[in-house]
């Protein structure tokens, strides 16, 4: 690669200049004037605050940094310390009810966007919050060459950088879909997936690309070791972990297309709020500065980071909270709709929202084990039990298709047959005013939980929302693997050893 078609500003050194949590306008304000590096339909987005496809999202961003200010809720999403306020995802749990705090804090915030917010901002903050509190574990990392960094520091000092200026960040974890037969050193080109270039006084310089980031409307991306190099060698360029500014020079988000199309709030009630977009991240020689750098060379450790700093534990307890608030907004979609039509003395009826209830009540129950079985790490931080949440994050993606299917099944034709706002408004209105009409609401009520039901579960945005609920933790097949490999079995084989070895007294 050769020339830089970003506009990007040089990257500033990190100052923790800022006091903790800001308001929406303060996010909105950032973004505008240092806009991350996104296209879309060929063309940068010079101001996501105002470009028809991100405004939205970013509006319902600044809607949740304003959280943080509202009295009905600023105490349950932040805490104090230290004289400042914080994003409650940045506290450190020492107790198991700081652990709760922190999981009531996860959804009331996910509840703002029904749960179909993926990777609203605490996802990352909780993953920073763990990573700094383990930051001596990038300490082991110690590559030869004339740069001596301080990985640990730069790992410890980078959260207390985002927690004090309250960050917005998306991460970046897998290598381009090109053959994944192949080990990224023996792709056509070295450096199709992200690879190390050179290293100079003032950092380190990247090549290459990244799959997907979710959320790239963001402040920073993220780019932590994933647990997905397949390197045989030790050392490879290919392993790293750093974080960057999302308007850094030659860093470019390509997005997808927008599923945010311009309608209404009333029409796609989701899709127009909550369209958090997923960009494939190219960087043309993107110079790292060695500040923000945390982990260089080292497969193993690359591997082996989230595991070893707890990070994939609090980011799964995160991610238990936001779905049982997204089983939570399913049951109260179907319930209205059963209630809306009267379908409701009908058994398969009562059997479908069973089925949603039992889904909810068996991630409230594993939530609730991940705490009671919590216990302090090596780092001194009150860690949720890992039984329960590796339980939760390979149960959920597997049932999750069964939502919107149920919600298919009980809305019938009503979820298709939904004349929008501006039909009601039409020459028609006062017919469909009249046929379209519930049991116990009015037309524009009905159609307006149908059109709800219809972006849960058909249109481009639930079709996104289907697709991410089985990849958004990693391949399932390979999940399901390392849940197989981890947990230990050995007690109940025992215990079977010694049923079958019994010698008692029946025949
Ligand atoms: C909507 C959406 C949002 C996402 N957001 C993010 C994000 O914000 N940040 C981020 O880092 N990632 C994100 N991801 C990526 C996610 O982490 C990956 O989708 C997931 O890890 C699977 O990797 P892959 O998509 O590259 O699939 P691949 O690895 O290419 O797999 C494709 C198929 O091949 C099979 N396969 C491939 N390799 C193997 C193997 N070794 N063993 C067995 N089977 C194999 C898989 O099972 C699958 O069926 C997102 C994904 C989606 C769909």
């Amino acid at each position: 690669m050769t020339t830089h078609v970003t506009q990007g500003s040089a990257i500033l050194p990190m100052h923790s200049e800022g006091r903790g949590v800001i308001t929406g306008q303060q996010f909105l304000d950032r973004l505008r004037k240092s806009p991350p590096n996104l296209f879309i339909d060929g063309q940068q987005v010079q101001d996501p605050t105002t470009h028809p496809a991100t405004k939205n999202m970013a509006a319902s961003l600044a809607g949740l940094y304003d959280m943080q200010f509202d009295p009905a809720t600023r105490d349950q999403v932040t805490y104090e310390e230290g004289g400042n306020r914080y994003g409650m995802a940045f506290m450190v749990p020492r107790t198991k009810e700081d652990l709760r705090r922190i999981g009531e804090s996860h959804r009331v915030r996910a509840n703002y966007g029904l749960g179909f917010l993926g990777r609203a901002p605490d996802y990352m903050n909780t993953n920073l919050m763990a990573a700094g509190m383990g930051a001596e574990y990038f300490a082991q990392c110690q590559p030869e060459g004339d740069h001596k960094v301080d990985f640990a520091g730069n790992m410890r000092r980078y959260y207390e950088f985002v927690r004090d200026n309250d960050l917005c960040l998306t991460h970046a974890l897998t290598n381009p879909q090109v053959n994944r037969a192949k080990m990224a050193s023996e792709m056509p080109d070295p450096y199709i997936a992200l690879g190390i270039v050179e290293e100079n006084d003032q950092g380190v310089v990247l090549r290459g690309a990244r799959m997907m980031a979710t959320l790239p409307i963001a402040d920073e991306l993220l780019v932590f070791p994933s647990t997905v190099l397949k390197e045989n060698a030790d050392k490879s360029r290919y392993a790293m972990g750093f974080a960057v500014p999302c308007n850094a020079p030659g860093l470019s988000f390509q997005c997808r297309e927008p599923i945010d199309v311009g309608r209404s709030t009333e029409d796609h009630p989701l899709a127009s709020r909550f369209d958090e977009q997923d960009a494939f991240v190219i960087f043309d020689d993107v110079l790292i500065p060695w500040e923000r750098v945390f982990l260089l060379y080292d497969v193993n450790l690359a591997n082996k980071a989230y595991a070893g700093t707890d990070a994939v534990l609090h980011m799964a307890y995160q991610v238990v909270n936001l779905k049982i608030a997204k089983t939570e907004a399913f049951l109260g979609t179907a319930q209205s709709i059963v209630n809306a039509i009267g379908s409701g003395g009908f058994q398969h009826v009562q059997s479908k929202i069973a089925e949603i209830i039992i889904m909810l009540e068996i991630m409230k129950a594993l939530e609730v084990a991940a705490v009671d079985g919590a216990t302090l790490n090596r780092y001194g931080v009150m860690t949720p039990a890992r039984g329960p949440l590796d339980a939760a994050r390979n149960y959920y993606p597997g049932v999750y298709a069964r939502l919107p299917e149920l919600l298919q099944y009980l809305g019938a034709s009503g979820i298709i047959m939904m004349p929008s706002k501006a039909d009601r408004e039409g020459p028609l209105g006062p017919q469909i005013d009249k046929f379209l009409q519930a049991g116990n609401a009015t037309a524009e009520e009905r159609l307006k939980l149908f059109r709800l039901a219809w972006d849960m579960s058909m249109s481009s945005f639930g079709g996104r929302q289907s697709l991410y609920e089985k990849f958004f933790f990693g391949d399932p097949v390979r999940m399901h693997s390392a849940l197989y490999e981890v947990y230990d079995s050995s007690e109940y084989v025992g215990r079977i050893k010694a049923f079958l070895n019994r010698k008692d007294g029946t025949q």
